[in-house]
């Protein structure tokens, strides 16, 4: 008998389902957990935007700032046709999490605006998102709420927001990360991201006796994250890539892809399953891939019970993507003796490189790439230890131990001031 369809979980949901057991894992008291459980703030606004041919589109955004008790608010702005208030909810509490165990002095926020991005023109896209950043600007501010890329969108973007922002307020690079160098970007931003979940699967490689190098690994995506996840384990780490998807499908080669080459493919906008040399394959074989490393580097709710949670042939799932396992899909994998490295762990070398962006913007001054990269590497390392030694000591999951530290934290600085 085949299990009944269910409707998919939401991205609030998935995102609450793991903190009962992480609270109680530190016993934390009950008002605490609904001030943690519910958003700050949460604004939504009409965006009002001329197309190219004279008519006005109304599109919908969200700023949900989730929790400031550590710091300014920080995520990422994402332009998506399914981005709604329930998603930017539940990947704003992530934020929260994800600079709370990295311990950097941020909360945790997100944004979106319902709109296919694919369907604007660049003048579009632009109007679009001057007048979303006019209508949120209020809550925004370097020492408020910083925003960054995401799905969709990117260092154009921000230099717009900057623009927007620093029209009224006079100029202010700190108030988003992900910028443009030549505006006060970071070196070493844009692979930020790509490059911490290398680093995290360095450290759990040696931990766990399966050593990156000649390894085989699986990719889901092949935008920033999967495409420099792809590079750097290639060139720096000796993995080998053998198969990653893009929207359209994906492509497979046991002996390792050709990774500069599908980038240089993918960098001209062709489908990464049109490369030549390997062979075609849709999204769904791609979970069907034995491998050592599956890492989710597209969507969210990508794992779920009913689609591959149980035929999935890995040695370990590492989430690039926010929120790629849906909780049933976690348990099936815990059940299988399936290790999941969380996302708010994995991929959290964005967030952590954005904030030395944003101190280089406060202190009028650039680091190198070097520095930047040596500084991810410590406060990443740093952040997997602790959760890799709390999760051997309770007999916890990574995924649990990673919550467990991240809600102390915040619950902390909720008690010190005085919540
Ligand atoms: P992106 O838009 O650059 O790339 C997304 C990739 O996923 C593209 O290759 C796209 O074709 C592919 N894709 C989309 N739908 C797919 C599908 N159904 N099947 C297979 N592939 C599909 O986005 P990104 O910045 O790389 O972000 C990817 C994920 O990582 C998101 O969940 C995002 O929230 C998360 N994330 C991104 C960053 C960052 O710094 N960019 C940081 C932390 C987390």
């Amino acid at each position: 008998m085949t299990a009944p369809a269910r409707a998919p979980m939401s991205g609030k949901a998935i995102a609450h389902s793991q903190f009962d057991r992480a609270a109680n894992l530190i016993n934390l008291e009950s008002y605490l957990r609904r001030i943690l459980l519910a958003p700050f703030r949460e604004v939504q606004v009409e965006v009002p935007v001329r197309m190219d041919d004279g008519h006005i589109e109304v599109f919908t955004g969200y700023r949900i700032q989730h929790n400031g008790a550590r710091g300014p608010c920080k995520g990422g702005i994402r332009y998506h046709p399914e981005a709604d208030h329930d998603e930017v909810l539940g990947l704003a509490t992530i934020m929260t999490w994800k600079t709370a165990l990295m311990d950097i002095p941020f909360g945790g926020a997100k944004g979106g605006v319902q709109v296919d991005p694919k369907l604007l023109s660049q003048l579009e896209l632009e109007r679009l998102t001057r007048r979303f950043t006019q209508r949120i600007a209020i809550v925004l501010g370097p020492y408020r709420d910083i925003p960054a890329p995401d799905v969709n969108t990117n260092a154009q973007v921000m230099a717009w927001i900057l623009d927007e922002y620093s029209n009224r307020q006079g100029y202010t690079p700190a108030v988003v990360t992900g910028k443009p160098l030549s505006l006060g970007g970071s070196l070493g931003r844009e692979e930020a991201t790509g490059r911490g979940v290398m680093y995290v699967m360095a450290e759990y490689a040696r931990d766990f006796g399966i050593p990156l190098k000649g390894s085989r690994v699986v990719i889901q995506g092949f935008g920033n994250v999967g495409g420099h996840l792809a590079r750097l384990l290639d060139t720096e780490a000796g993995a080998k890539v053998i198969a990653v998807s893009d929207v359209n499908g994906g492509i497979v080669n046991e002996s390792g892809l050709d990774i500069p080459g599908l980038l240089a493919h993918a960098a001209q906008k062709q489908p990464v399953s049109e490369w030549k040399d390997g062979r075609a394959i849709t999204n769904d074989e791609l979970w069907e891939i034995p491998c050592d490393w599956l890492v989710p580097c597209a969507l969210g709710g990508v794992i779920t019970r009913e689609r591959n949670a149980r035929s999935i042939d890995c040695k370990v799932v590492v989430e690039g993507a926010n929120e790629p396992t849906t909780p049933t899909a976690d348990s099936i994998l815990e059940e299988r003796g399936i290790p999941v490295i969380p996302d708010f762990l994995a991929n959290a070398g964005g967030v952590t490189v954005s904030y030395y962006e944003w101190a280089q913007n406060l202190q009028q001054y650039r680091w190198t790439h070097e520095q930047v990269n040596k500084e991810l590497k410590a406060t990443i390392t740093k952040a997997y230890t602790t959760v890799r030694d709390l999760a051997k000591q309770k007999a916890a999951t990574f995924r649990t131990a990673a919550y467990a530290i991240a809600l102390q934290r915040v619950a902390e600085a909720e008690r010190l001031r005085g919540n």
